[in-house]
């Protein structure tokens, strides 16, 4: 019989910020793809709720209340990973926000919120998670970034902290490939573009601001969280192995015009 491309069947997956938006759909594919995830946000419940619709896949999962800002909540995400599955393989960084603001006003603590969830946060779910990878000799670390990560001939203004730290990201993921790869470890980027999803709402709601933006994207259409999970289960397959350190763009084509 042919092999089955891009099977993650046993692999064990851990997705932060999962309760909703491209969190959740990047859940829903793994495990359509095999994998038992666990789905980690600040809402215990509505991680729950994303378990339940995983175990009607006919797939298995575990929800976990993790503030990824926090080392003893990540160190425990990863604990009750192996106390129930035994180990890590998938690890995908997504759990992100992006409150706009007027760079004049921002304060020291709205831009440390920011680059405490979406880099810090990053950086203590990873290197929790290597540790248990590198006893394997194998996994996939996922970061999700943004076409927000500058040099893309394209900017963002409101969002200065979210830029700074989407392009810390692609960095962290290129130093990070470089060091895990002998341990078998890959990590890789993903930027999305507009993805329809709470985050995007501001954009999305404000008609001018979404006429401009679709006229931008080739593809005629503002992405969903699928388009983001199709290519997290790739990066995540055995037949991405020779890809690491890599950032793919996932916009509609947008970058690209
Ligand atoms: P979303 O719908 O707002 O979902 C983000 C999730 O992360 C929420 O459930 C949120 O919980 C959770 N979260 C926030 N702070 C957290 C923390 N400290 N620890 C754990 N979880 C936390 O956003 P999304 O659009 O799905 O975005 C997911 C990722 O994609 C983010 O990294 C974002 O930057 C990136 N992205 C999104 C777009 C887009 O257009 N949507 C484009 C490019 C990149 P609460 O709601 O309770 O705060």
């Amino acid at each position: 019989m042919a092999k089955k491309l891009f099977d993650l069947t046993n692999k064990i997956a851990i997705v932060t910020g999962a309760r909703r938006g491209i969190g959740r759909g990047i859940a829903l594919m793994l495990a359509q793809a095999g994998a038992k995830v666990v789905v980690s946000d600040l809402n215990l419940e509505e991680c729950q709720k994303v378990v339940d619709e995983i175990k009607k896949i006919g797939s298995d999962g575990l929800a976990v209340k993790c503030d990824v800002t926090n080392q003893k909540e990540v160190n425990e995400m990863i604990r009750k990973t192996i106390e129930k599955f035994g180990r890590v393989d998938i690890l995908v960084n997504n759990a992100g926000i992006a409150p706009f603001k007027p760079f004049l006003e921002i304060t020291e603590d709205e831009w440390n919120k920011v680059l405490d969830v979406n880099l810090k946060g990053y950086y203590l779910c990873a290197q929790a998670a290597a540790k248990e990878m590198i006893k394997n000799g194998w996994g996939r670390i996922i970061n999700i970034a943004s076409i927000a990560m500058g040099q893309v001939g394209f900017g963002f203004p409101n969002l200065t902290h979210y830029c700074a730290s989407k392009g810390g990201i692609v960095a962290f993921t290129e130093a990070l490939a470089l060091e895990l790869a002998p341990k078998g470890i890959n990590v890789n980027a993903i930027s999305p573009g507009v993805i329809a999803t709470e985050m995007a709402k501001p954009v999305l709601e404000d008609e001018k601001t979404f006429k401009t933006i679709l006229a931008r994207v080739p593809k005629g259409r503002v992405g969903q969280p699928e388009d983001i999970a199709a290519a997290v289960v790739f990066l995540a397959s055995e037949e991405a192995d020779y890809i690491t350190g890599a950032t793919l763009v996932v916009d509609g084509g947008w970058l690209a015009g």
